[in-house]
This record gives structure tokens, C-alpha cells and sequence, in this order.
């Protein structure tokens, strides 16, 4: 699938150091440094394309462009890869209570995203890959699967065996209770009939009438949510078999930890023999003046909205990230004039022909940005520099400051 235009990153001078990356990793329940190596494996869950981009999943594709950019700010490979979930029951029921074709819907709202994600200065991924194009790669992992006798059927429908996999669970910390809970509410059917554990995942949907299928050798059908990502990492980030793990980072939304994400691992790490990701890396959830941000609830924020009401996307970006990663928060109008107001002194600053020293300022962004993407620490850096830069100081080089604020937080000034 097309991904969107390339960002232009602009050097940093050498004489910066750029210490390893920590990051939250929510199946240790720490915050983990990465391993100082030349190329990194992420592979960040997309959207299902039917209310594309509120700002829960721009705060979410911020997130992980922040590890890509400290990453390749400091000399590493990323190998990125996205998904966009674009045959999903979701998407089915939108299109049908709508009254569009499932596949317009999708095409109008992956075009939405893409131009989201331009607005917002997010590096594309080097492969963009839909469910429908890699449905011969889902067949394919299904079968390593049926082969090790780990997948059965249900009618005609194909079911994963979760517990052959000796550590699930472990990255998602529930108890039995809860995941049965979360797992009806996220798509699972802990009910089902037939099945050998009421939280084994679908792998294969077997042809329902009135939806698309596709033909397998199990029969015509469609791919289960979890089995895709899979697929889709396994085949495209350039997997080393001879590594611990399949790949570096597993992203997403903090909604994705269970079921998406423990029983992606589980299906990954029996279909490859190796430990699936070293990290899962999760933004937290944006809210609404004081409630939580949900279809359910009618109050989406749309960032392609908040631009054609003439709201600067760097504006948004920096108010986005003007709080930690990993917390839930709340989104307000108060949010963004901050943030507008904070972009225009650093556009002014930055435009004087003497400006306070920047060094330390460049410096203070990079570690901020080492322990864990600590954002509003990065953000109050450059705040303080502004006030010194109003009051008169110099001695610093604006340039070079406009240069390290595009390359590291992606703020275009
Ligand atoms: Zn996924």
C-alpha cells in the first residue's frame, strides 16, 4: 500500500552525543534501555480506516515518530513498519450503518489518514501494508500454525490454541478474570462454543453471507485481527533469526495491550520459534474536556477538522506531545493555545538576529528525550530559552536550535 510523503530530517552536528534510548516496557512493567545496536525492528499497529485520524491515534503514530527520529537523530537503522486493518468487522458495520461500500469507506478514510500524517510531520514507514494485500502472508502463517498442530476448527471458522504458547499472558499482566472481560469486549467471543479455551483467538473467519472472502486453502474467508499483524511483522521487518528476538519495539495505543497484542506475541512466537518483541511500547489514552474520547460517545476530535478550522498541524503536534507519552490525558482548547502561543515565541525567538545560547538547550532536548521521550521536560527547555532569548541574551545559534527541534520533536519551525 502507498505510504505518505518523506520527511526531510535536517542534520545535527556531530558534536552532540546522543545517549541509548529508554523506554517504558509495559511486559517488564520498567523503563528499559535499548540495546546499543546499528538497526532497530518497529512495527506500530495502524488504523482500522473508519473514523481516521482522531487525536487518540495521532498521539499515538507521534509517539513512535518520536523513537524513529531519536533513533536516526543518533545514527541508527529503523526498519518501520505500519499496518492499516483494512478488512475488519468495524469497518464492515460502519460501511453497512452508513450505507457505502466497505471498500470506499476504507479508501476514503486511508487517504484521510495519510494526508493526517503529512500534516503532522510523521516519517512514513518504509512499508505501509494493508490486511487485504497480505491476506497470502495471514494463509501462510495460519498454516505454520496448523502444521505444529497449535490451530483448529469451529465450524468453519479457524481458532489459535493461545495457551500452547507458555508465556501468554506475560506481557499484558491480567488476570483470568479480566482477560475474559477485556477479550469480549475487544472483538473476542469467550463464548463461543466449540472452542478448546475460551480465550483461543480467531484466526481464519470462514465466508458469513453478504461479506467479502477471500480463497485459502481452509476455505473462503477472511483473516482474524491478530494473526494479521503478525503476518505482516514477521514478513517485513527483515526478521535475524539468529537474534532474541523477532523485533525491538511492538507500539501502539495502551487499548491494543490485551487481547491484540499478548495474542499477536503468542501467535508470533510459535509461527517463528523466537521471542516475539523486546519491548511493548504503548501511548496512553486522550480524553475530552474531563470524559474519555470515544466513538460511543460522539466526541471524536478529528485532526483534519481542527486544521480546516485553520489550526496550525505543528501547533497540534507540539500540543500532543506536551504531555508524557505513556499517560492517559485530556485534550482541551486551553491545550492548544498554549501550544500556538508557545510555537509563535519560538518562531519569533528564532527568527531574531541574536538569541539566547543554544547549546545546552540542543543538549537538554537530546537527554530529555533519551529518559523515556520525557516530552514536557523538552518542552519547558525550550520555553526557558525563549524567556532568555526575549530578555535580551545571545550568543546562541538559531539555526542550529530550529534545525534539533524539527529533527528530534518534529516541529517544523
Ligand atoms: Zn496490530
Amino acid at each position: 500500500m502507498k505510504s505518505w510523503a518523506d520527511v526531510y530530517l535536517p542534520p545535527v552536528d556531530n558534536r552532540f552525543t546522543f545517549p541509548q534510548l529508554s523506554l517504558f516496557n509495559s511486559a517488564s512493567g520498567i523503563v528499559e534501555q535499548l540495546p546499543d545496536q546499528n538497526i532497530f525492528r518497529m512495527y506500530v499497529c495502524g488504523i482500522t480506516p473508519y473514523d481516521a485520524t482522531h487525536l487518540g491515534h495521532a498521539a499515538t503514530y507521534l509517539t513512535f515518530d518520536l523513537i524513529n527520529r531519536y533513533l536516526r537523530a543518533s545514527g541508527k537503522e529503523v526498519l518501520f513498519v505500519e499496518n492499516i486493518t483494512d478488512i475488519d468487522d468495524p469497518l464492515l458495520e460502519r460501511a453497512h450503518r452508513d450505507g457505502v461500500d466497505w471498500k470506499d469507506l476504507a479508501q476514503s478514510q486511508i487517504d484521510l489518514f495519510r494526508g493526517d500524517m503529512s500534516d503532522l510531520h510523521v516519517i512514513p514507514p518504509y512499508k505501509y501494508i494493508g490486511a487485504v494485500e497480505s491476506i497470502p502472508l495471514v494463509i501462510e502463517a495460519i498454516q505454520q500454525l496448523l502444521e505444529k498442530g497449535l490451530v483448529y476448527k469451529v465450524d468453519n471458522d479457524l481458532y489459535f490454541s493461545v495457551r500452547t504458547d507458555p508465556q501468554f499472558g506475560s506481557r499484558s499482566h491480567h488476570s483470568l478474570e479480566s482477560m475474559l472481560e477485556i477479550f469480549a469486549q475487544r472483538g473476542g467471543d469467550p463464548l463461543r462454543e466449540g472452542k478448546r479455551d475460551p480465550l483461543d483467538p480467531l484466526v481464519w473467519l470462514g465466508k458469513r453471507p453478504g461479506e467479502p472472502s477471500w480463497p485459502s486453502p481452509f476455505g473462503e474467508g477472511r483473516p482474524g485481527w491478530h494473526i494479521e499483524c503478525s503476518a505482516i511483522a514477521l514478513n517485513y521487518l527483515m526478521v535475524d533469526r539468529e537474534l532474541e528476538y523477532s523485533i525491538d519495539i511492538q507500539g501502539g495505543g495502551s487499548d491494543l495491550i490485551f487481547p491484540h497484542h499478548e495474542m499477536g506475541a503468542s501467535e508470533s512466537t510459535l509461527i517463528s520459534g523466537q521471542q516475539y518483541a523486546r519491548m511493548y511500547v504503548y501511548a496512553g489514552m486522550i480524553g475530552l474536556d474531563g470524559e474519555k474520547m470515544s466513538k460511543s460517545l460522539g466526541n471524536l476530535v478529528f485532526l483534519s477538522r481542527l486544521v480546516k478550522s485553520g489550526h496550525d498541524p505543528m501547533a497540534i503536534r507540539l500540543a500532543l506531545i506536551s504531555d508524557h507519552y505513556s499517560s492517559d490525558r485530556m485534550w482541551n482548547d486551553e491545550k492548544l493555545r498554549n501550544a500556538t502561543s508557545l510555537l509563535n515565541r519560538l518562531r519569533l525567538a528564532l527568527s531574531k538576529p541574536e538569541v539566547a545560547p543554544t547549546q545546552l538547550v540542543i543538549v537538554g532536548l537530546i537527554n530529555a528525550l533519551a529518559e523515556n521521550l520525557d516530552t514536557p521536560s523538552a518542552i519547558l527547555t525550550l520555553e526557558e530559552w525563549c524567556e532568555s532569548t526575549e530578555n535580551g541574551s545571545s550568543g546562541g545559534s538559531a539555526g542550529e536550535l530550529a534545525r534539533a527541534i524539527d529533527l528530534l520533536l518534529g516541529v517544523s519551525i
